[in-house]
């Protein structure tokens, strides 16, 4: 109903602008002193290229005059389009995603590629010009050089997604896909580790090497392996990409197949006893489920959107949505937070002053104290950086850039590695929210223990982009089918936190 009155709304308006269009067509003749004669009327709306000609034939004055609205016009267009905005709003809908970033655009794309017009699906994004989303301030790798299976599994199946991503996304989406594998390095004390890691992730069919110390010397003769014992090297399904151009391409595609998006804040919930619900802790008739969200508008309006199932995938500010919900502020299992929070990283573009620095085939390599780099285009930058220690986190107020901490942490790592980097000059440098999970750094995926209608798909804490495409799946899996179908992601569920059985990934950068 919504889409056949939406669309005649369009035609009308569209028909009411080609009447416009052609009365001012004929004034703008009269004017001119050209009394309408019939031969004349005639050309001009019979004969499309007299009618163009003579519109040539007018000063540019005339032609902006007769393109551009009058204030009337424009006002009435104005609030055409208010209107239109409003009616467009959706009021209710099956499926609530809240946060359109690179993991809730992939579950609307996922979801209305496999149920089309079989589920209204709603998009809350409070910016739609993302500039603090981390999807958009990533440095966009993709590895399969992890310790946990589900984390080798999700990857992998980015590799796929990203190889066919045209099939997925659309002929004209270009992530602009660098393949280069990673190079993680290890100390002694690392080595057994790294070893151990690459034989998993090569059973589930990554491709990786480890290579001595005086295997890596020959293959990076710009490297120094003092204290680096083994090196584990990708040979296939890695590298960087734009992640950027993959949020656009999940965004594009999830509204080309029906799902909307609206530009607004999720700023609270409302709840509903539900009596028929019974949860252990709770007397009979206490349960209250969630049943809409509030949500601000660029204008400052509060609307409502009731909802059948809510999915928050809100990066960094998921706990505090989570909050909103009661999660960490309720009775019983809601006493447990979601431990999602925003964590400052930086990132440093640098050049090497002395011309000598790792050439094209330098793989992303990260040394055993977690500082990482890679070339960044062809002219001869890098970029890099390195998470600080726990104690020195720095305040999340605001995105500046403390370019100290370069000096102080990345830098020396970088020139003990690489001794050309001794000379480097930083060009630029961004800083971007981790959307940390501070229980154990990884993806919480699935449905939320208490909410019957709730689910989770957040708290990646630095590995999250690689793994849009598969979370997107695995959350259509869960609502569509009620279960995991291709990657069982049930060990990332909520309830690890419940029981407090931490899932600890070895290879955090
Ligand atoms: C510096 C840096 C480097 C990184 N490098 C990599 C990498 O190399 N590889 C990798 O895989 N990952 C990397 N990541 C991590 C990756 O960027 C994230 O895991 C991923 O982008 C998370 O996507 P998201 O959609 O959950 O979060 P976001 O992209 O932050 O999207 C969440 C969205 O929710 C919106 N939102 C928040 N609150 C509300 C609300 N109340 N109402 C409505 N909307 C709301 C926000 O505006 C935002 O757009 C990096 C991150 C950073 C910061």
């Amino acid at each position: 109903m919504i889409y056949t009155s939406k669309s005649f709304l369009l035609h009308r308006n569209c028909f009411k602008l080609l009447q416009r269009y052609s009365n001012r067509l004929s004034s703008t003749d009269r004017t001119k002193g050209d009394e309408p004669t019939p031969s004349k009327v005639g050309a001009n709306t019979q004969n499309p290229i007299s009618r163009t000609m003579k519109l040539l034939g007018n000063d540019m004055k005339n032609l902006k005059e007769f393109l551009l609205p009058s204030q009337q016009e424009k006002d009435s267009t104005d609030s055409y389009l208010e209107r239109y905005r409003r009616e467009d709003f959706q009021n209710h809908c099956d499926v609530l995603v809240i946060g359109g970033g690179g993991v809730g655009s992939s579950i609307a794309y996922w979801l209305k590629k496999r149920a089309r017009s079989g589920l209204n699906v709603v998009v809350v994004e409070k910016d739609s010009t993302y500039q603090e989303a981390s999807t958009c301030l990533s440095v966009g790798g993709l590895r399969q050089q992890f310790s946990i299976v589900e984390n080798i599994q999700l990857s992998l199946y980015g590799a796929e997604f990203m190889r066919n991503i045209k099939q997925h996304l659309g002929e004209e989406v270009d992530i602009n896909f660098t393949p280069y594998g990673y190079l993680m390095l290890a100390s002694e004390q690392g080595a057994e580790q790294l070893q151990e890691n690459s034989k998993l992730q090569n059973l589930l069919g990554a491709k990786n090497e480890i290579l001595t110390a005086k295997r890596l010397k020959e293959r990076f003769p710009w490297m120094n392996t003092d204290g680096i014992e083994l090196g584990c090297h990708g040979l296939e399904k890695e590298g960087w990409f734009d992640p950027w151009a993959l949020l656009s391409g999940f965004r594009k595609q999830a509204i080309s197949f029906g799902a909307h998006y609206v530009d607004a804040e999720v700023v609270g919930f409302e709840f509903r006893q539900q009596s028929d619900i019974l949860v252990e802790g709770l007397s009979p008739g206490e349960y209250e489920g969630l049943d809409k969200a509030y949500v601000k508008l660029k204008n400052g309006e509060i609307r409502d959107i009731k909802f059948a199932i809510a999915i928050i995938a809100a990066g960094a500010q998921s706990g505090k949505v989570a909050k909103m919900a009661r999660i960490g502020a309720g009775k019983g299992i809601l006493t447990v937070p979601l431990p999602v929070e925003p964590r400052k990283r930086y990132v440093y573009v640098y050049q090497c002053e002395n011309d000598r620095g790792p050439g094209i085939n330098t793989p992303l390599t990260i040394d055993p104290t977690g500082t990482y780099f890679r070339r960044d285009g062809l002219g001869g930058n890098y970029l890099g950086g390195k998470s600080p220690p726990p104690e020195e986190e720095p305040s999340v107020d605001n995105l500046d850039v403390d370019h100290a901490f370069f000096d102080s942490h990345v830098w020396p790592n970088l020139a003990r590695l690489v001794p050309s980097f001794e000379a480097i000059k930083v060009k630029s440098a961004w800083a971007g929210y981790y959307e940390f999970n501070t229980f154990d750094e990884n993806g919480i995926v699935g449905p939320h223990p208490y909410y019957n209608n709730l689910y989770i798909a957040t708290g990646f804490s630095g590995h999250g982009i690689q793994q849009t495409p598969a979370i997107g799946r695995a959350i259509s899996e869960m609502i569509i089918d009620g279960d995991f179908r291709t990657i069982d992601l049930k060990r990332f569920g909520f309830d690890r936190i419940l029981v407090d059985q931490p899932l600890y990934e070895a290879n955090i950068v």
